[in-house]
């Protein structure tokens, strides 16, 4: 029979007995990694912020549709402190961490000279200086286990600008180095660190921009979506978070082992202008 050919480890569990931590994962992309991690057997750790009824809701449906153990952690990615006791909540719990993916991000959009100071101080505290202290708090667990995969949820912009970002995109350039340092530090153990960079993708940080974007031009939603928002990425249509979710399963697997301090895009061909 055909099927007898095929492995006996079916690719879908190859991720049974690692456990993942998400940050940012109540919505969007991180809760589409998260379930693409626990469809893979991950056990996995949401974080961020939401209603507690809906976070709730959320944490079901991955241990009801996967079978694998979930767990929460309101942990703020803007609180050194809060990270860090959020790495050690994950210890205790399941005694190790696997899979660290640095998701949680915010956006803000105006012009430079306009740009509020603590907007810029929140957005790199959240966007990168959180996966620095992930990092620096999971790495020694890595080691510990003999395994480790780091995936830092970049951005285009992370590669390329545009303009009214500059937090924005000073943070996603910044995550991109950080994830080249950390490739580096850790090239010859069994840990890799790389970056996603996606394009438009459909999720709730999304439609706030659709709303700024509109109110900053003064032009309709559609109008922002086909000329501001898309008008850079030439395939014209937003990427799915399973999508996203489908890379970071393969950057998680053994398959990856050789792809480390690289910045993968999934931009529908935005940076390859
Ligand atoms: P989203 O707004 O849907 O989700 C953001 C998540 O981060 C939520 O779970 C939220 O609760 C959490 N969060 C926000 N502030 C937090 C904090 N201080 N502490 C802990 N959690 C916090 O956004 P999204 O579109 O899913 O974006 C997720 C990531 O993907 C971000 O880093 C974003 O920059 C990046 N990204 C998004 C797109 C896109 O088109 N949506 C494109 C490129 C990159």
């Amino acid at each position: 029979m055909l099927t007898d050919t095929l492995p006996r480890a079916t690719a879908s569990r190859a991720l049974t007995g690692r456990v993942a931590l998400v940050t940012g994962s109540t919505s969007g992309i991180g809760l589409g990694i998260a379930r693409a991690l626990a469809a893979g057997g991950a056990a996995v750790v949401l974080n961020g912020f939401g209603r507690p009824e809906d976070v709730a809701e959320a944490e079901a449906a991955i241990a009801a549709d996967f079978g694998v153990p979930v767990s929460f952690s309101p942990a703020d990615m803007s609180d050194p402190a809060a990270i860090e006791a959020m790495i050690e909540g994950t210890l205790d719990r399941y005694g190790r961490l696997d899979i660290l993916v640095n998701n949680a991000g915010i956006q803000h959009v105006a012009p430079v000279t306009e740009f509020p100071p603590a907007k810029w101080d929140q957005i790199l505290a959240i966007n990168l200086s959180s996966a620095f202290h992930t990092i620096r708090h999971a790495v020694p667990a890595m080691r510990a286990g003999g395994f480790g995969r780091i995936v830092n949820i970049a951005s285009a912009h992370g590669l390329v600008a545009s303009p009214y970002k500059s937090a924005y995109v000073a943070a996603k350039h910044g995550v991109i180095g950080l994830t080249k340092a950390v490739a580096l530090e850790v090239a010859e153990e069994p840990i890799t660190c790389n970056a996603v960079c996606p394009g438009y993708v459909a999720t709730p940080l999304v439609e706030k921009q659709i709303d700024q974007q509109a109110a900053a031009h003064g032009i309709s939603r559609e109008r922002v979506v086909r000329e501001v928002l898309l008008a850079q990425q030439p395939n014209k249509r937003f990427a799915s978070v399973e999508e996203i979710g489908a890379l970071v399963m393969f950057l998680a697997g053994e398959a990856a082992s050789s792809i480390t301090g690289a910045a993968l895009a999934v931009d529908g061909g935005w940076t390859a202008h």
